[in-house]
């Protein structure tokens, strides 16, 4: 089989980047002509009946046929439209068949009664009338996106409110200017729709995120006193070393306080005897042409060739075994020959899947990483909310479905999706409760892309970061901790570690945001619904890991095993890095999945027992995939959720930070204290190595306030 997806160099260069700015995009007003036509009957209904002639009920019927045949005839009817039809059919009968003139003569109030209906039924329904004409205008993959229904169904709720109000002003004639008000209500009624339909998915996005609105003027080095510096960074997770290498290669005084003695936070390696390991992290993505990853390693001057192996990947299912390269071509091959009636089906759905994965990328690759809405809105123009949809559908459709949904759209046999959503596991969440943005950054992207391994293991790439910074002038501290944010009316001032205060104008916290906002940050400058927005985040699931150095050699296995049987992944490191074991030897990362509370606090006394007993059971389920395994352990180590909470300071351990499920939220960029930043797995997009080095360049280049040249030397 071969796999014809959109190139993802070729849709994204800069000449097609400017065919598809959305401010080049003019608005179609197909939806707004249907919106008006529709009122047509109406007006004929009103302006004739006014004059007392029947005739108008005719006519009106006359136009709302013509209006609906055209829709019976696609099967696609306008809620309006048939209700207009059903009022005006009742109404034929009532004044001709059953010779009543009540239609006629209480024309105004009845037929706005009946619009009232209709647009009340239409929500009730959920199907806002004013959305059946602006169909017309977006492609039939965001029709069912939320932002649209929301969007339409306030625009509906306004004429149900106008149609009310013309309705009382006919019904009581005292009124003055009874008959001119319902002609300028609805006129403000369309000047309403039109305008809000344009600039209403930006208002909505700003009303929310109106705290977040405050101001920094910073330039590079406007901080000069030794303790004083422009941006300090709590963390060096590479959430905080991005942002800290970004800053300081453009010229700003930055410090990163680490309480560990080493970079990296979740993203780092560790040494037992001749062994070296990663300690969690298994693969990276984002090294694509145009994947953000590669984008800041080159930005801070760091070639990425030689950096990262690609991964050799076994899924291991129901005890069958699929081995895949890295590359997609290989993948779609491998699953095409293990279900060789879906071949076509894998196809099309890795195509909707990389339309969708270099849209998501296309639409802000003047910013070199995906957006949040609230600054898709602030640098690309309030018309950008309301014209991407238009310009990227496969994107939008994917941005309101879940993983399972796409999946059951394109696939049939349960196995297979089962296989194909095995990565989803990176974000911490079952397939139907995998957002369509985290199934494109966290599932698709490794298929899509490709996994890679950190040639040294997971600590050599945090070190490279780290070294970005320094050698760019910026000042990293170890075995710092951060005690308090010092913050005065609503605004950051610094940085106090132990007896030690750093004055500082931005503080970026690349800190868990549970762990800043109830520890760091004093409860009244955070405010109390801030706090209780906090601590109504659920945590993500934490893990067990197995270190093991085995005294055997496993490089005829793959790099990476994920067993879905068992529900863990094996990492022989050793395999995508010879240099991380003895010649002959092998050393082995084992993951699973747990919760916070299946383990004791570490003052336990059965803490270190329950920490064996739980490392020997995941090195026999492991044997079962690498039979002999246990009889060859040379070095053995474990961690356990206290363990990772521990180290990183993250709550519960939480391999993903807060739970990344569908309907959960996270923090935005910006606490509503001024000055106060948040980069890392805390905050948009969520968590994974490249999903936080989005986050730091998105921090960074706040902070930096969105130069034109993007920061780039
Ligand atoms: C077991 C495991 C497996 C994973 N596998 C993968 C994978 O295969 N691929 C992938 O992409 N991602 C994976 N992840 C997720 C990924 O590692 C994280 O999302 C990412 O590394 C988090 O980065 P961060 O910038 O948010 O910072 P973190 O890694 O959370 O680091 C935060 C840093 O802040 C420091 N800190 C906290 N409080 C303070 C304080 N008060 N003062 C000073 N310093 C402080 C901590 O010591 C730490 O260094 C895995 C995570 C785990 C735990």
């Amino acid at each position: 089989m071969s796999l014809h997806l959109p190139e993802g160099e070729a849709a994204m260069s800069p000449q097609h980047n400017a065919d598809i700015d959305p401010r080049n995009t003019g608005s179609k007003a197909v939806g707004t002509l249907l919106s008006a036509l529709a009122f047509l009957p109406w007006l004929a209904y009103w302006f004739i009946t006014d004059m007392d002639e029947p005739a108008g009920i005719a006519i009106a019927l006359a136009i709302s046929c013509a209006l609906l045949a055209q829709q019976v005839w696609t099967a696609s009817y306008r809620f309006f439209d048939a209700g207009a039809f059903l009022y005006f059919l009742a109404a034929a009968i009532v004044t001709y068949a059953l010779d009543s003139s009540i239609l006629v003569t209480e024309a105004g109030p009845i037929g706005f009664a009946a619009l009232l209906a209709i647009a009340l039924l239409s929500l009730v329904m959920h199907r806002p009338f004013s959305a059946d004409a602006a169909r017309n205008e977006y492609p039939r993959a965001y029709w069912r996106n939320p932002a649209f229904t929301t969007l339409h169904t306030i625009i509906t709720s306004a004429w149900a409110f106008v149609f009310l109000v013309c309705g009382i002003v006919l019904a009581s004639s005292a009124l003055p200017a009874a008959d001119a008000l319902p002609m300028g209500l609805l006129l403000a009624g369309f000047i309403f729709s039109f305008v809000f339909q344009i600039m209403g998915p930006a208002f909505l996005v700003t009303q929310r995120y109106r705290p977040f609105e405050w101001h920094v003027p910073l330039t590079p080095t406007s901080s000069h006193q030794q303790d004083e510096f422009d941006v300090a960074i709590i963390g060096a997770g590479i959430g905080g070393l991005t942002s800290a290498a970004l800053l300081a290669k453009r010229g700003y005084k930055v410090l990163v306080l680490e309480q560990q003695s080493q970079p990296g936070g979740y993203c780092r390696s560790l040494e037992r005897g001749d062994f070296a390991f990663s300690s969690g992290v298994s693969g990276m993505t984002g090294l694509w042409d145009n994947g953000p990853v590669r984008r800041v390693l080159q930005q801070l001057g760091i070639s990425p060739d030689g950096r990262f192996t690609p991964h050799s990947v076994r899924y291991v299912h129901k005890g069958q075994s699929i081995d895949t390269g890295c590359d997609l071509q290989s993948l779609a091959d491998s699953l095409a020959d293990a279900f060789p009636g879906e071949s076509a089906h894998v196809d099309a759905f890795f195509q909707d899947a990389s339309a969708a994965f270099f849209q998501l990328h296309e639409y802000s690759s003047r910013f070199d990483t995906p957006l949040p809405d609230h600054l898709v809105v602030r640098l690309m123009g309030d018309k950008a909310a309301a014209h991407l949809p238009r310009i990227y559908p496969n994107l939008f459709d994917w941005m309101g479905k879940t993983l399972q949904q796409k999946l059951d759209e394109h696939l049939e046999n349960n196995e297979l999706k089962t296989i194909v959503s095995a990565v989803s596991g990176q974000n911490g969440t079952r397939p139907e409760a995998t957002t369509g943005l985290r199934a494109l950054i966290g599932c698709m992207g490794p298929q899509l892309t490709g996994l890679h391994y950190p040639s040294g293991g997971p600590g050599a790439f945090a070190e490279a970061m780290a070294h970005a910074v320094e050698s760019h002038g910026g000042t990293i501290m170890y075995n710092y901790r951060a005690d308090r944010i010092l913050t005065d009316r609503r605004r950051v001032r610094g940085v106090r570690s132990g007896a030690e205060i750093f004055q500082a104008h931005v503080v970026v916290s690349n800190a868990n945001a549970r762990t800043c906002v109830l520890q760091l940050v004093e409860a009244s400058e955070a405010g109390g619904p801030y706090i209780d927005f906090i601590k109504s985040l659920a945590m993500s699931r934490s893990a067990f890991i197995v270190y093991a150095g085995i005294d055997g050699d496993l490089s005829s296995y793959p790099s990476l095993i994920q067993n879905m049987d068992g529900d863990f992944t094996i990492l022989i490191n050793s395999n995508a890095d010879p240099r991380l074991a003895p010649r002959g030897q092998s050393s082995l990362t084992l993951i699973a999945p747990i919760g916070y509370r299946d383990f004791p606090p570490r003052d336990e006394r059965d803490y270190d027992d329950r920490k064996r007993q739980f490392a020997a059971l995941l090195l026999r389920k492991a044997e079962e995939v690498i039979p002999g395994l246990t009889e060859h352990v040379a070095v053995l180590d474990a961690a356990t959720p206290r363990t990772l909470e521990s180290y990183t300071a993250m709550p519960e351990g939480a391999l993903y930070g807060f739970d990344q499920s569908t309907g959960s939220r996270r923090p935005h960029f910006r606490a509503p204290i001024k000055g106060l930043y948040f980069a890392g797995a805390s905050t948009f997009p969520g968590a994974g190595v490249e999903s936080v080095v989005m986050s730091g360049m998105i921090c960074a280049n706040d902070i930096a306030g969105w130069g034109r040249d993007n920061g780039r030397a």
